[in-house]
């Protein structure tokens, strides 16, 4: 038994096989031999799948059951269908490794079982990625041998990446454990999303740990590797006793969902909710947002191995707008750099990222990059209310060279007879201490602000959001940070904007009242958290 402690996110706990995360992405880069050769290595690894496949669906069946085997007898078929091999070996015959035929090849063929629009087909969409990834691994060395993603796990990493983050297999996902990150980390930041219980900033661990069972309880903030029976059964106790209160809790918050939080002394605050894609667009409205706050449109990016063309940037705007049905949605252009990192844009090493070339910066020089982003929101603006929101801003010039570029696009998008929201609205986050400082000014520029206190945190504490030795100055919600955001609320109010905040320290309900007196307008949060900020304003004075 070994007990390790660290940050805990949330308050629930989890039980389950620990997994230690190794990316598979590296080796896509490998260098393409000839033919004959990737041929080889693909038929080498689908037989080493093959017989690992075999044992583990006999140990399934003796140890789990006929029903939970099943699963195997699919990966099996599948590492046998014709369809799907000959499109990996059409990429091979392209001159791609053969990891990087697989990955194409699976990616494709998934997109397409998705496209059918059926529910078994679907699922097998997922079960096609967990083949590619075994086959990779199997290529690379087969150093991940044993971890084949059929049961939920609880992951373990040393700091993942948003790219990585984004990549990962959320369902089967059951807990996180990172040796680095804080609370406002943009791993937490997900787990938080997804409503998972979550451990930062442990430290290093013990690959020797990887395979074993384990407890997770967040609230405590710490993890119990191999523990005794004992331990198991006082952790499964206070598992149901807390399960049991947080239906409870549930039901009376459901009937909260679609009543507006107004505080007792009249001030309505919007509930709006922070969504990495358009596809979490549905989970905000079954929560009861009243608007997504922040839709971070750099995941878009993060998940690509390209530039996403306008088109497809449009799709997905517009789909999340249509789902909001009339509720705002408020896309924030492009916000990479510093820990989001996104090989494609080839962004020189800084010796400090978090303080250069990120967010605006690079908009305002990468224009074409921008325009696409812009064209891709104003197009999709016709499907409901969408508003547009700057990252990073420190001066009003950033935001006049931002607008002239809004215009240019509109009046391409004009001379190209598309349809958009010309009166469509443009914020910028509060995420520097200048630009909170120099809000007055700023505000006369746009129509609303947001608050990001992570940024703002990090830059006004001087607290590196990512490094858990000095988290602890970012969590005591410092009274610096209070005053930059009624600073900025003062300031909006006076020119008839209107405020919101989208840090994690919305959610904070000690700070609620706080932000009810200061008339911010709307607190934007992951979706697991609307019925209570909900519950929260309501209650306020
Ligand atoms: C913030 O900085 O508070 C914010 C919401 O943006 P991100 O966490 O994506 O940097
Ligand atoms: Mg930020």
């Amino acid at each position: 038994m070994k007990i390790i402690k660290g940050t805990g996110i949330g308050t629930k706990k989890a039980s389950g096989i620990l997994r230690f995360y190794r990316s598979n992405k590296s080796s896509l880069n490998n260098k393409f031999t000839t033919y004959e050769n990737e041929m080889k290595r693909l038929e080498k690894a689908i037989s080493g799948v093959k017989k690992s496949i075999e044992s583990l669906s006999k140990k399934a069946k003796t140890k789990i059951g006929n029903e939970e085997a099943k699963i195997f007898e699919i990966h099996m078929m599948l590492l046998e269908d014709e369809d799907l091999f000959e499109t990996v070996t059409y990429e091979i015959s392209r001159g791609e490794c053969a990891e990087k035929a697989i990955s194409e090849a699976s990616e494709k063929y998934a997109r397409m079982l998705k496209a059918l629009d059926d529910e078994y087909l679907s699922e097998r969409a997922n079960d096609i990625k967990d083949i590619a990834s075994q086959l990779i691994n199997e290529l690379s060395g087969g150093e991940n041998k044993e971890f084949i993603h059929t049961s939920p796990y609880i992951l373990v990493a040393d700091d993942l990446s948003p790219s990585q983050t984004v990549s990962l297999d959320k369902d089967k996902i059951l807990g996180f454990v990172t040796f680095y990150g804080t609370p406002s980390s943009h791993t937490s930041i997900l787990a938080r999303a997804m409503g998972i219980p979550a451990l930062v900033g442990v430290g290093e661990i013990d690959e020797k740990y990887d395979g074993k069972y384990c407890l997770l309880d967040s609230e405590n903030g710490e993890i119990i590797i191999s523990p005794t029976e004992n331990e198991i059964s006082i952790f499964k106790e206070k598992e149901k006793e807390q399960n049991r209160i947080a239906k409870e809790h549930e039901s009376y918050l459901k009937e909260l969902i679609n009543k507006p939080a107004i505080s007792k002394n009249g001030h309505r605050v919007l509930i709006y909710a922070n969504i990495g894609s358009e596809k979490e667009a549905e989970g905000a409205l079954l929560n009861g947002a009243d608007g997504i706050g922040l839709l971070r449109s750099e995941m878009m990016y993060l998940s690509s191995d390209r530039y996403p063309s306008e088109d497809e940037l449009y799709y997905a705007y517009k789909e999340a707008i249509t789902e909001m049905k009339g509720r705002r949605v408020i896309i924030r252009t492009l916000d990479i750099g510093a820990d989001k990192q996104i090989p494609y844009f080839n962004i020189p090493k800084e010796e400090n990222p978090a303080l250069g070339y990120r967010g605006v910066r690079i908009c305002l020089d990468r224009i074409d990059i921008f325009k696409t982003q812009l064209r891709a929101i104003l197009r999709a603006s016709v499907y409901g209310k969408a508003s547009i929101m700057l990252p990073m801003i420190v001066s009003e010039k950033e935001i006049i060279k931002c607008r002239e570029i809004l215009e240019e696009c509109k009046n391409e998008l004009f001379e190209e007879n598309y349809a958009f929201d010309s009166k469509i609205e443009l914020g910028i986050m509060i995420e520097t201490p200048a630009s909170a400082i120099m809000s007055d000014v700023l505000a006369k520029h746009v129509d609303f602000f947001s608050v990001g206190t992570n940024d703002l945190t990090q830059y006004t504490l001087a607290v590196d959001r990512q490094n858990p030795k000095v988290s602890y100055i970012g969590e005591q919600n410092h009274e610096a940070i209070l005053r930059l955001i009624e600073i900025a609320a003062n300031a909006i109010h006076k020119k008839g904007g209107w405020i919101g905040i989208c840090g994690e320290l919305g959610a904070d309900l000690t700070l609620t009242q706080k932000f009810v007196d200061m008339k911010i307008d709307e607190l934007s949060v992951s979706s697991p958290y609307l019925l209570g900020i909900r519950k929260r304003v309501g209650e306020c004075l």
